[in-house]
């Protein structure tokens, strides 16, 4: 057996369980070694059937009966039934959507199911729990499991690892113990240094995996993850760094600025700067003077201003000229994550700019447009062009600044003289992306990357190592505090009532549901999420039937997207009814309250990004929450969206909040929940960093460590997006 050979190479598998495999992402014997268990059932979270409360998730012993399977009343989707009973009592069992599950067992059959206690109109029953059939579970490769000491069970760690449909985490858990007992883990290779493991206290890769998969105790499996979380973070900090020092490696156009010119331009603002925005222009003026590259993530809450910062840095850059010639402007190309937002962008510089005389460029997947506009008719207005027009233009220095989407980075698009690169809501775009903009001849754009998602100063750290780093922490002055409140169902006519009254006053309103069409029969109907064209209707019908309701959703084409927001903005639609992509910067000052349905499912991050929509003007915003959250855990959640002063601080609350296992949001950063758990601890990041550094310091290209370098190599630590 070969750490590289493919999964089917050794295990006889159908064809449900290669697709299962595959959706989670398991096609080596590596990769199987390397899947860790999310969790570890630990056999004090037994509980006898008479102990059990609504909201617990519980394991029970006990003996199955009464299975059957049949149509739901509502929806008809499949479901299985069942009741298990132990010496303390009994409880209903509901399998939605799940009909198969009643199948896998046997009416008399002695089983351990794991699930969730949830109320419903006949009292407490399980909802899909996971079931083990005691016969099966693997007690010789497992003494520590199920050692019966005067007939109590004792011991704890059995690992739980993710499922899907068709794959089991016990056939996981099989198929990693036969792959030990090949005897694999003689040939596997520490790449760590060694004065790493020492420094830290880390047990040695084999020894890592072995404890991982079959601790014989808690301490077993934790240093085991320690070290897996530790590498992960070290893994991505050294190719960060590794990152930066290439791209600093590039040469780039030096930015000169003379400051009264900056100080006119930044005069024609209908505001005065705030003190953040202030020194972050200071700190990028100084930065791009410089003949290599800028690399700064400017990092503000929406609605902190960041469009101004990047709007005087592309002003100081078009005042150039390039390489001593007398004519001509230094290029600017600006990246936005949508089109709604690029379009938006476009708009807000020709304001900006229309003083300077130059031409701005906007390129989108749908079509392009160029300000000012040649036709008589048209004159300071913009025109549409075809790409074929632009392109020319921008490859010959005419348009010095460009505006658009991910159809700014493609290949066909060549600039003359580009010397700045502004990239709008950072995260959604990878490394990779970052790299096309270094030419072939070693030219890089200084680099002004934003986002205003904040996040904790570990997670920082560690995914922006290859970035210097500004904060707007400060919101312009004469902003109200958004008063936010969490709606239970029963208080929920009161919240339309209030919001009534705002519309009366000529605001208008963002309701945000979690779903575009009709609610997927496929999920349990406790997890029905309100859609955005059922609510539509519903809000028309029932609850603002004197208001103009629009419909926004991915779905949608451009135009039809485009057309909507124009009529938002332009206030012909009073309320709008959308999902969550209003998220990224759309901008409509009357818009004052939002309404987020099943606000529980969402983020914190989430959901004060999408907050954040109506902060943007000096009338008093709201944000109603409507919640039918019942654990304790989600309230905690929904309340720091309360209290919490900014964006940082929620984000560093929601990590402390968020359980290991819950970290599904992390996702988007490209880290694991394992490696989440590093996040949650400063000194390993610091820790981690301060290794990365060191190494990349003496050489780049850590030739000098082959073996990690083999490893580093080895794994895909670019974060894709979308
Ligand atoms: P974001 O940081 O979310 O991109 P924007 O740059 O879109 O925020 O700014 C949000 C709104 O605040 C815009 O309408 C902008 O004109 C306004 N604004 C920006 N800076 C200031 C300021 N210093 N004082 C008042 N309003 C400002
Ligand atoms: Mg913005």
């Amino acid at each position: 057996m070969h750490l590289t050979d493919i999964i089917e190479t050794h295990f006889r598998i159908d064809k449900n369980q290669k697709k299962a495999l595959e959706k989670l992402n398991l096609r080596t014997i590596r990769d199987l070694l390397f899947y860790f268990p999310t969790r570890y059932s630990d056999i004090s979270a037994i509980k006898n059937i008479n102990e059990l409360s609504e909201g617990d998730t519980a394991t029970v012993y006990g003996k199955i009966s009464g299975l059957k399977t049949r149509k739901g009343f509502h929806k008809r989707i499949p479901m299985g039934e069942g009741w298990i009973e132990d010496i303390t009592g009994g409880m209903k069992i509901i399998w939605f959507n799940q009909a198969y599950m009643a199948k896998m067992v046997h009416d008399g059959q002695s089983i351990k199911l794991t699930g969730k206690v949830t109320g419903g109109k006949q009292g407490l029953y399980l909802a899909n729990p996971e079931i083990e059939k005691l016969g099966e579970l693997p007690i010789d490769s497992h003494d520590s499991l199920f050692a019966t000491k005067d007939g109590e069970l004792t011991g704890v760690a059995y690992p739980v690892y993710r499922e899907t449909r068709g794959i089991t985490s016990k056939w996981i858990f099989h198929a990693i113990q036969k792959i030990f007992r090949s005897g694999i883990l003689e040939s596997i290779e520490e790449y760590l240094p060694a004065h790493i493991l020492t420094t830290y206290h880390l047990p040695t890769l084999k020894t890592a995996l072995i404890w991982v998969h079959t601790p014989k105790n808690d301490k077993d499996a934790e240093a085991a993850r320690k070290r897996f979380a530790f590498e992960e973070v070290f893994f991505i900090q050294l190719k960060r760094q590794q990152d930066r020092k290439e791209y600093e490696e590039n040469k780039s156009y030096p930015i000169y600025t003379d400051p009264k010119e900056i100080e006119a331009f930044i005069k024609r603002f209908p505001f005065e700067l705030t003190l953040g925005q202030k020194n972050a222009i200071e700190t990028v003026l100084e930065n791009v003077k410089g003949k290599h590259p800028m690399a700064r993530l400017l990092e503000g809450d929406v609605g902190s201003g960041k469009t101004a910062v990047a709007a005087v840095a592309a002003f100081a850059a078009i005042k150039n000229r390039p390489n001593g010639q007398s004519f001509g402007n230094l290029q600017v190309a600006y990246m936005a994550p949508t089109e709604i937002l690029a379009t938006q962008h476009f708009e807000n510089f020709i304001r900006y700019f229309e003083h300077t005389g130059i031409s701005i460029g906007l390129i989108t997947g749908s079509g392009c447009r160029k300000f000012p506009s040649k036709v008589a008719s048209q004159v300071g207005n913009w025109t549409n062009i075809s790409r074929a027009q632009l392109l020319k233009w921008v490859a010959n220095g005419e348009i010095p600044i460009l505006l658009g989407t991910h159809a700014l980075i493609q290949k066909s698009v060549k600039f003359k003289h580009m010397a700045l690169a502004i990239i709008d809501e950072q995260h959604r775009f990878g490394t990779l992306q970052r790299k096309k903009l270094a030419t072939k001849e070693g030219f890089a754009p200084h680099l002004l990357s934003m986002t205003a998602t904040p996040i904790p100063r570990t997670l920082a750290l560690t995914i922006y190592g290859d970035l210097d780093l500004s904060l707007l922490d400060q919101m312009p002055s004469g902003r109200k505090p958004i008063i936010t409140d969490i709606i239970s169902p029963d208080k929920r006519a009161l919240a339309y009532e209030a919001i009534r009254k705002e519309l009366e006053n000529g605001r208008q309103l963002y309701v945000i549901c979690p779903r575009i069409d009709e609610p997927d029969p496929t999920k349990e109907l406790a997890l029905q999420a309100k859609s955005v064209t059922a609510e539509a209707k519903r809000l028309k019908k029932e609850v603002f039937p004197k208001y103009e309701i629009g419909v926004l959703h991915s779905k949608m084409t451009k135009q039809k997207k485009e057309e909507v927001m124009e009529e938002f903005s332009n206030g012909d639609i009073n309320i709008l009814c959308a999902t969550s992509v209003v998220e990224v910067g759309v901008n409509v000052p009357n818009a004052t309250i939002i309404v987020i349905e099943g606000a529980e499912r969402f983020g914190l991050a989430q959901l004060h990004q999408l907050r954040g929509r109506v902060i943007r003007s000096n009338h008093q915003a709201y944000c109603y929450l409507f919640a039918d959250a019942k654990s304790e855990k989600t309230m905690d959640r929904m309340k720091a969206l309360k209290t919490a002063k900014n964006g940082f601080e929620l984000s560093e609350l929601d990590l402390a909040l968020r359980g290991a296992g819950e970290l599904s949001g992390a996702k988007q950063w490209g880290i694991t929940d394992l490696g989440m758990e590093a996040i949650k601890n400063i000194k390993m990041v610091e820790a981690a960093r301060a290794e990365a550094t060191r190494i990349i310091l003496e050489n780049a290209t850590i030739s000098h460590e082959p073996k990690l370098k083999k490893a580093l190599d080895a794994k895909n630590l670019e974060i894709h997006f979308e």
